[in-house]
């Protein structure tokens, strides 16, 4: 960070998602925007996506091969959807007479772990990074991606270009960072459901981490979970007007005065029932152990009270990621002849409907009225999980966006 008398130099951060570099059209938007601050005198790092669509395209070309592939291939595959956008980002700004450079994850020193189609990242040492910023460059790194120690190609989750954006900021200590997407910010529910949702000026970290947890795919849940912990405030906005965005940052005192902040709707999630487990101590350790080992993240778990006759048996209720639900399922299959239950039900035609706001610490009554609208609308609950800060409900999925906009209509307005 440079400073003299007439302009304050920043190091801004800036990331691009799918849509707006889905094109070449936009990917020239993108160039122009970059071009703008960098006339400031600015110093850029931008992070983009793959084109919108991309990802989604190389995983059914997989699938359509296996169904189950291996995942360091997985990784080895997605990785070239972020690659094709940072070579054409540069060309763009190149196009327009500014010096770029693009970099790999590996080139930007994103170092991960070994866990292939989910990696974390373990520390950033961004040498080339800083080199090229000293040489005046604007430097494009690919969002979504990193490399082991052993120089395997990782990924990071899906939306993973959020997390490479706040990671870089934390990294290079950034003066701004910007995540450019679709729409003006964060709003109080998916403005595409719910037409009557509001802009949010400011969020806090934990309503941001437990929305986008919660299926609000605006940011990726872990990139907020780090940018909590390295305190990074950061700005949601639109690539495609100047409008301001959304704040996120940590909580405020005026934040508590609002019950509800926001709605959300997972439509990713499915629910695998074993039917008659027998309910003994170290049957759900074993259980979620294995699909633990697995790496596959278990979200709720209901247990019923024991049923039947002679030996006690109980049903076990989880819910998992769709894309996850192949391997809970081999994993549970596996355990069969262990454990003993009678059957696995998996049911994919699920959504789990969120309502999320730091209000809700100190005020009652939540949940409640939350039921009463869902009662209201003929919805019926099937699972239930709170926190401090939220309550969701697992509820039948074609019921997802009717209830959602009942509820934020008696949460936030219609
Ligand atoms: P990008 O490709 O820029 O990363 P995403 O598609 O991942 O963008 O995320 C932006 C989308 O998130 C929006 O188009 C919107 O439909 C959706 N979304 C879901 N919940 C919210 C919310 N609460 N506020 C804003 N957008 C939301
Ligand atoms: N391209 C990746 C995805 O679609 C990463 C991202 O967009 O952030 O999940
Ligand atoms: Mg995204």
């Amino acid at each position: 960070m440079t400073r003299n008398s007439v302009v304050f130099m920043a190091l801004i951060v800036q990331k691009y998602g799918g849509t707006s570099v889905g094109n070449t059209d936009r990917i020239k938007n993108v160039a122009r925007r970059v071009a703008e601050y960098r006339k400031r005198g600015d110093q850029l790092v931008v992070v983009v996506s793959a084109m919108s669509g991309v990802t989604d395209g190389l995983i059914k070309l997989a699938k359509d091969i296996a169904p189950l592939p291996s995942e360091r291939e997985m990784d080895m595959l997605l990785a070239t959807g972020e690659q094709q956008t940072i070579a054409l980002t540069a060309i763009a700004l190149h196009a327009l007479g500014i010096p770029a450079v693009s970099l790999t994850g590996a080139q930007a020193g994103i170092v991960t772990d070994g866990v292939h189609t989910k990696a974390k990242i373990h520390n950033i040492t961004p040498k080339q990074v800083h080199e090229l910023l000293n040489a005046g460059n604007v430097v494009i790194v690919a969002g979504f991606q990193g490399e082991t120690p052993e120089g395997q190609i990782t990924t990071l989750g899906r939306g993973g270009s959020d997390l490479t954006a706040i990671a870089l900021a934390a990294a290079l200590k950034a003066d701004l960072c910007q995540i450019y997407t679709d729409v003006d910010g964060v709003y109080t529910a998916d403005p595409r459901i719910v037409p009557g949702a509001k802009k949010l000026e400011e969020i806090s970290y934990d309503e941001m981490l437990e929305l986008a947890s919660l299926g609000a795919k605006v940011m990726q849940s872990r990139s907020v979970e780090f940018a909590k912990k390295f305190g990074v405030v950061f700005e949601v906005r639109s690539s495609l007007n100047d409008n301001p965005g959304t704040i996120v940052k940590a909580e405020t005192k005026s934040m508590e005065g609002v019950m509800v902040r926001g709605i959300s709707l997972d439509k990713n999630q499915a629910k695998v029932t074993l039917v008659a487990v027998p309910d003994q101590p170290g049957v759900a350790a074993r259980i979620f152990k294995a699909i633990g080992d697995a790496n596959v993240n278990v979200d709720m778990i209901v247990q019923n009270v024991s049923h039947g006759s002679g030996a006690p048996a109980t049903d076990l209720s989880f819910t998992v990621d769709k894309p996850d639900l192949l391997k809970a399922r081999k994993v549970i299959d596996g355990l069969k002849s262990q454990i003993g239950y009678k059957e696995a039900i998996a049911d994919e035609k699920i959504g789990k409907l969120s309502i999320v706001g730091v209000g809700m610490k100190s005020h009652t009554g939540v949940a409640g009225k939350m039921f009463d609208v869902l009662a209201r609308e003929g919805v019926n609950i099937d699972m239930i999980s709170t926190s401090e800060i939220k309550i969701s409900v697992v509820i039948e999925l074609s019921k997802g966006e009717s209830a959602m906009r009942a509820v934020h209509g008696a949460f936030l307005g219609a």
